[in-house]
């Protein structure tokens, strides 16, 4: 449309009486109020009626473990009576080390700020560190994120997925594990969530690589190498056995079955490239992260060697690692772990940027997600256009005791409930009776001893 110069002075005309008409008005929209009248037959938002912002009174961790994983959830009280927030702060294998980050730093850093203004907080507080993209610090960051989206949506007396732009499809499709030690029991297991109704199955041997299921002992076990707990991967065995895992799922399920699986960052690129091509006859739904971070320089090279579609980013920090790869159609799922990125916040703008380049959702659902943090995923899943799958998991009687409004699983489909924000609370005195530890234990080897990097 052409705009001519009489349109310009009108505009400059409307201007004018915009910024004369109550100067205070005028004024005000110059320096940040908002300028424009607000209809009458609307309410007014609390901060436009002069009452000042919901501030944040109190922030801290609750560090619960009620079915073995440490969970960490972060409570945002504010100045609104009755009015908090929870988020997910989940960084397992370091809960210890999150709960200091939270209770030393976070007060301090954010008690008197408005809850309302969650981009300018996350910011602040990325920053507030100087150095930055860790887990624990992200993860803290993480669990302020999603209390503050929880608040929002109670305040808006709305779930959080119609903040983020309402329902995209009904429910959310989920993948379920699969494991065994032979391929005749994994297509077994694959049967039964079948008959749940579940379309995607994750498949494994054994744990990952194939842990526990190589029958040879280890030559560092025999020599009395590493310490008792130590995992040994059989790398040979893994390799051979995981297509014949997938033959016999398919052969015993059909073809109809989505079939995942989560190389775990365990192989050597070559071998992943070589393991890959004899995987594309029983079309995978995903191969889930074929390379460690420090391998990244192999993406050009893995895509070109294969046709099996990738997902990515477990161990990815920051959302900037998702760039490079997507504008470089390395990979087809965005993997990553919510709260290890900093939450929803960064989590819907990697979600968007992803639409631009055809990649889509995966977000990292196991027992190390709080419920808080799976329902946090699970309004996301809802509300993007480019979702592609979530994995599942099952809350157990002891963790619903603990978080109530957990997500519910039917026929494949993951739901949320209809109460404002996240729709997920905790009981603090339930979540004391399971406090959390500081083992962790991924410690994998070769047979002569040498660390397999997970
Ligand atoms: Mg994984």
């Amino acid at each position: 449309m052409k705009i001519t110069e009489s349109d310009f002075s009108t505009r400059r005309r409307n201007l004018l009486k915009m910024m004369t008409v109550g100067s205070a008005a005028g004024i005000a929209g110059l320096f940040g109020a908002p300028a424009a009248a607000i209809p009458s037959h609307y309410e007014k938002p609390r901060y436009a009626k002069g009452q000042g912002p919901v501030k944040i009174r109190n922030v801290k961790a609750i560090a619960t473990a009620p079915a073995g994983s440490n969970l960490i959830v972060v409570k945002v009280e504010t100045t609104e009576p009755g009015l908090y927030g929870l988020g997910c702060a989940t960084f397992t294998q370091r809960a210890a080390a999150v709960v200091t980050a939270i209770n030393s730093y976070m007060g301090e850093f954010c008690i008197g700020r408005d809850v309302d203004n969650i981009e300018d907080m996350w910011q602040s507080f990325y920053v507030s560190s100087y150095w930055r993209n860790g887990p624990v610090l992200n993860n803290a960051i993480s669990g302020l994120d999603q209390a503050l989206w929880d608040i929002k949506g109670k305040r808006a007396n709305m779930p959080l997925y119609q903040l983020l732009g309402g329902k995209a499809r009904f429910a959310i499709p989920c993948y379920a594990h699969a494991a065994g030690r032979s391929p005749e029991v994994v297509a077994e297991n694959v049967q039964k969530f079948i008959e749940q109704g579940f379309r995607h199955v994750r498949i494994q041997q054994g744990g990952y690589g194939a842990v526990g299921a190589a029958a040879d002992q280890p030559d560092f076990k025999k020599a009395g190498f590493g310490t008792e707990s130590d995992s040994y991967m059989n790398e040979r065995s893994y390799l051979k056995s995981t297509p014949k895992i997938f033959e016999a799922v398919r052969k015993a399920c059909g073809d109809e079955v989505e079939l995942l699986h989560d190389i775990h960052e365990r192989a050597q690129p070559m071998d992943v490239i070589n393991m890959c091509k004899k995987l594309e006859e029983y079309r995978p739904f995903f191969i889930e992260d074929p390379l460690s971070p420090e391998n990244t320089s192999w993406w050009k090279q893995l895509r070109a060697s294969t046709t099996v579609p990738f997902a990515m980013g477990e161990l990815f920090n920051n959302v900037n690692e998702f760039l490079d790869p997507m504008v470089n159609h390395y990979f087809d799922y965005i993997r990553c772990h919510v709260s290890q990125i900093g939450g929803i916040t960064p989590a819907m703008k990697i979600a968007r940027l992803g639409e631009w380049f055809n990649v889509k959702t995966a977000w990292h659902g196991p027992g190390d997600v709080s419920p808080v943090g799976h329902a946090a995923q699970a309004h996301i899943d809802l509300a993007i256009w480019n979702f592609g799958i979530q994995e599942s998991t099952r809350f157990s009687d002891k963790l619903q005791a603990v978080f109530s409004g957990c997500p519910t699983m039917k026929d494949g489909y993951m739901s949320v409930n209809e109460a404002p924000g996240l729709g997920v609370d905790i009981n603090e005195k339930e979540a004391a009776k399971y406090p959390i530890t500081t083992k962790s234990n991924w410690q994998v080897r070769k047979s002569d001893g040498t660390i397999i990097r997970p």
